[in-house]
């Protein structure tokens, strides 16, 4: 899953980037309202956490004018006394909204939220045969044994059973997993693939030729 920050507070939006790193999450930042609407139109991320008060465009505009092209789940950082804002923020395509200062645990909870509801899962399990699949708990098991994944392994896993039965391609796999700061080797998709396999079964992700991945 790969997520937008928009926050201009510095410390915040570092915190806040590194804490979804460690949650396995591919982060990019932005630390402006326009930087902000650039990058929320031109990669389709799978969520965008979005400070309403920035330098340039502010959050609602950024949200407004999102809509028009995208429906990316927004999780808007407002702040306490601005409770008529909340309202207006839901009212203008805002999927949640958390009021800082925020536990780093409520965010994730609702980041999950939205975008589980985004792919239209009701439940943070999605079983595929022996393989089991806990997006709150962030584990996965087979046979009933928890199974020891890297975060990006997690990551790989997760994303193509969201979207099981649907050929993924690679380039959606770096985009969504991947963020501007990786390194080309953390990039090996064909390792995390093969390691996978390796732990859930070597029949657990379909490689169609040319095409991409895919959970069956
Ligand atoms: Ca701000």
């Amino acid at each position: 899953m790969r997520i937008l920050i928009v926050e201009d507070e510095p410390d915040l939006l570092a915190s806040l980037a590194q804490a979804l790193r460690e949650e396995g999450y591919a982060v990019d930042t932005s630390d402006n309202g326009d930087d902000g609407l650039f990058n929320a139109e031109g990669t389709d991320y799978d969520a965008i956490v979005l400070d309403v008060m920035l330098p340039g465009l502010d959050g609602w505009e950024i949200l407004k004018r999102l809509r028009k092209i995208k429906k990316t789940p927004v999780l808007m950082l407002t702040a306490r006394d601005q409770t008529r804002d909340r309202v207006k923020g839901l009212d203008t395509g805002a999927d949640d909204y958390v009021i800082k200062p925020f536990d780093l645990a409520e965010v994730f909870a609702r980041l999950r939220a939205i975008i589980r509801r985004s792919t239209n899962k009701t439940t943070n399990l999605i079983e595929i045969g022996q393989v089991k699949v806990d997006t709150a708990a962030r584990q996965v098991f087979y046979l009933d044994k928890i199974i020891e994944l890297t975060a990006r392994e997690y990551a790989l896993v997760e994303y193509l059973a969201l979207h099981r039965g649907v050929v993924v391609t690679r380039t959606q796999l770096y985009e969504h997993l991947f963020d501007e700061n990786d390194s080309s080797l953390s990039n090996l998709l064909d390792v995390h693939v093969s390691n996978i396999r390796k732990k859930l079964g070597a029949d657990f992700i379909i490689t169609r030729r040319g095409h991409g991945y895919c959970i069956a």
